[in-house]
């Protein structure tokens, strides 16, 4: 079985993001970039069922500028066998990433496609689900326990409250939630080989989708900044000030 992995570059989650002064998006330039935190437990996952036989071979699939090569060299590094960069400058919305991976799927025919939950760069949560209906494919959102056995995948399922067991028939989709592995360091080996490892370069007309956005963003702006606190001297204070603003 051949599991297809995309992986988004986003920017690094140490960094704290800058809305830039017009405030029409987050400032880009000398930011660090990396794998989308969630992409990565998707990357080892993958490579976990590869490793206890339960896939063949791993291709990771990136959607973005010419730099997400290195975000690609990162997976081929923990262990993918090849890539696919699907390059454009533009910002891609989910609809039209689903599409391209749609476009993809059908082309390599994987039994489980694994995404990450959410990309951290614009927190949609969509893509995946997205996937699923236009590949009419059964999806397991968030998972916490993915197990293959024969031709179907059990996902236990991070929801509200606790977990929830799904059974789904293969090809399916499958996205990753925090608590699912601690993905791997690739060594330095590792790193090295990955350089010679097969990465191809296709554009989304190469798919025949339009990357047209469908979204426009009115405006980006900082969180408000958080007031102070202030330090009440007992219990009966604190109701009070809480029946004043009408909580209590
Ligand atoms: P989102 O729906 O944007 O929150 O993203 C969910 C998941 O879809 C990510 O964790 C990635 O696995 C995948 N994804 C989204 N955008 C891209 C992209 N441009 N290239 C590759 N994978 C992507």
């Amino acid at each position: 079985m051949k599991i297809l992995v995309p992986v988004k570059r986003v920017i690094d989650y140490n960094v704290k993001p800058r809305v830039k002064a017009d405030g029409t998006g987050v400032d880009l330039a000398n930011v660090k970039m990396s794998m989308n935190p969630f992409d990565e437990i998707a990357v080892e996952e993958a490579i976990r069922l590869k490793e206890k036989g339960a896939a063949t071979e791993i291709v990771a699939v990136s959607i973005g500028p010419a730099k997400a090569q290195e975000t690609l060299r990162t997976a081929l590094a923990m262990g993918a066998d090849r890539a696919i960069l699907v390059e454009t400058e533009e910002e891609v919305e989910p609809l039209a990433v689903a599409k391209i991976l749609k476009a993809i799927a059908d082309e390599e025919q994987p039994g489980l496609v694994i995404l990450g939950k959410q990309s951290i760069s614009d927190d949609s949560n969509q893509t995946g689900q997205m996937l699923a209906a236009l590949m009419g494919r059964p999806q397991g959102t968030f998972a916490n326990t993915v197990e293959v056995e024969g031709d179907s995948v059990t996902v236990k399922r991070e929801v509200d409250g606790g977990l929830q067991t799904v059974k789904l028939a293969l090809p399916a989709i499958v996205t990753t939630d925090l608590r699912l592995n601690e993905p791997r360091y690739a060594s330095l080996p590792n790193i090295m080989k990955a350089k010679s490892k097969p990465l191809a370069t296709k554009t989304a007309a190469d798919y025949g989708v339009d990357l047209a956005p469908r979204l426009k963003t009115l405006k980006v702006a900082e969180p408000a900044v958080r007031q102070a606190g202030v330090k009440v001297a007992d219990v009966a204070e604190l109701v009070g000030k809480l029946k004043t603003l009408g909580i209590a």
